[in-house]
């Protein structure tokens, strides 16, 4: 039986995270907003401001939680996990602080799972230490739902691999020390065997920022996408990460993971959408009554509460088969779960931004934001439409055909074969009339 209990201990970390969330980091957020924050490491700000606050986390036993403790984590489980990262997913700084930002948390755990002992000393340890970003090159521009549409290929050359093709956003790439790129190793054989992931030094020669994109309404060239072009860029041989041709087993170490952990904060940014939209249902009058007294009001109450507790509920359960089975054995639940995170949270900013009237839409709130994550939501780390054929395909797992030409539902032949099972019954029966 699922089982999401939380003992007393763990209860009061929580606590303590919350009211630390709440004092210390989300303060960040209002100070000092904007993507660049969060990953430009070298700044006076992150010196000053962050590295005070993740030493306070390292006391108290809760840096990068879902890593191994031979990795610095606390090999938390996912069920904990789930608690932890809905009150970090209340604040834009809140995953820096605590040690698990993406795209370092996943990029940190392909490297402590594929990597060599001298690729960890050089990229993993630093990484974890929070002393460097990263960034993850997978998407080319003419397609990343699809890779067997990539184009970006690595050929051999002596000890060194040569990269050529573009990539698409490649995020926080501007601050990354290093990229994990995903190109084509072997052209002639299907993509999911002819794919490999390379470690590359953001400083090797050849790598051309054609350009940053942002999304929304984020200023021309400010964006932290990458648009980024691979100009004959050496690796050398031993940067390779796992084996040839392991990309794509290596992804899905990365991505599962991921899109659990996306999940596990929406379930926080939706529940701060709840929180204001009821606050405002009891701040503002009109037509001589509360918000809160109309009807239209209460339903969008139930409706954001409820769905809400559907989808707090659906990731633990997520989060319960991951630690049970494992994050393959979990992959219909993740998909799953993926499906539901941008409908979830979009139609909980959309009633919250509703009732705010004109402040809702304005950028004096953050809802403008929150619905533009909501979409992305539904498009990075693969778009809900492939996420539906997964959960459907899982789902067919458990089912065959019908044995005959009718449904096993069908009720003439059900009610034939139970009239048999009671022909006697049936005909005292209508005897006794
Ligand atoms: C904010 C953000 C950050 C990102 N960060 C990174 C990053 O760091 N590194 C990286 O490599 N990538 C990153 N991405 C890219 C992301 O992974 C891709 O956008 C995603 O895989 C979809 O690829 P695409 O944009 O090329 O859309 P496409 O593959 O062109 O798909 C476009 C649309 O077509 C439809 N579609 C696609 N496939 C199917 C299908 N099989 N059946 C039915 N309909 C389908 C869907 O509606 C889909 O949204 C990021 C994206 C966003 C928005």
């Amino acid at each position: 039986m699922a089982d999401f209990s939380i003992d007393p201990a763990f209860q009061e970390q929580l606590d303590w995270i919350r009211e630390f969330v709440k004092t210390e980091v989300e303060p960040l957020d209002l100070a000092f907003a904007g993507e660049d924050m969060v990953y430009n490491k070298a700044s006076a700000f992150y010196e000053e401001a962050i590295r005070p606050l993740q030493q306070v986390v390292k006391d108290r036993g809760l840096w990068s939680c879902h890593l191994t403790p031979e990795y610095g984590g606390q090999g938390y489980g996912q069920v904990q996990l789930a608690y932890m990262n809905e009150i970090l997913g209340r604040s834009q700084f809140g995953p820096t602080v605590f040690g698990n930002q993406a795209p370092d948390s996943g990029n940190a755990e392909i490297i402590a799972h594929y990597g060599t002992a001298e690729q960890k000393a050089k990229y993993l340890e630093p990484l974890l230490d929070g002393r460097i970003s990263s960034c993850y090159s997978m998407t080319e521009p003419q397609g990343g739902a699809d890779p067997g549409v990539f184009k970006c290929s690595a050929v051999r050359d002596g000890d060194e691999w040569v990269i050529d093709g573009e990539k698409w956003f490649s995020s926080s790439l501007r601050y990354a020390s290093f990229l994990i790129v995903m190109v084509i190793t072997d052209p002639d054989v299907a993509v999911h065997k002819g794919a490999s992931m390379f470690l590359v030094p953001a400083d090797s020669p050849g790598i051309e920022v054609v350009r940053n994109v942002g999304v929304g309404q984020e200023h021309e060239g400010h964006g932290g996408h990458a648009y980024v072009r691979y100009n004959s860029v050496r690796v050398p041989a031993d940067h390779l990460l796992g084996g040839e041709g392991q990309a794509f087993a290596i992804a899905q170490t990365r991505l599962g993971g991921g899109r659990l952990h996306h999940a596990m904060r929406t379930v926080g940014a939706v529940s701060r959408c709840l929180d204001m939209l009821c606050e405002r249902a009891l701040s503002r009058t009109t037509q001589g009554e509360l918000l809160a007294r109309k009807q239209a009001t209460q339903e969008k109450i139930a409706d954001s509460f409820i769905e809400l507790l559907q989808f707090k509920l659906q990731v633990l359960h997520a989060a319960w088969v991951v630690d049970q089975k494992g994050g393959h054995g979990a992959r219909k639940e993740i998909a799953a779960v993926k499906v539901a995170t941008p409908k979830v949270y979009r139609e909980a900013v959309l009633r919250t931004m509703q009732l705010h009237g004109a402040l809702g839409v304005s950028n004096e709130m953050p809802l403008a934001n929150m619905l533009m994550a909501s979409v992305t939501m539904g498009i990075a780390d693969g778009p809900t439409e492939v996420h539906k054929f997964t959960v459907a395909r899982e789902v067919l797992k458990g089912y065959s055909p019908a044995e005959g030409d009718w449904p096993s539902e069908h009720l003439p032949e059900r009610r034939a074969a139970a009239r048999a099972e009671y022909a006697d019954l049936l005909e005292r029966s209508v005897a006794d009339l």
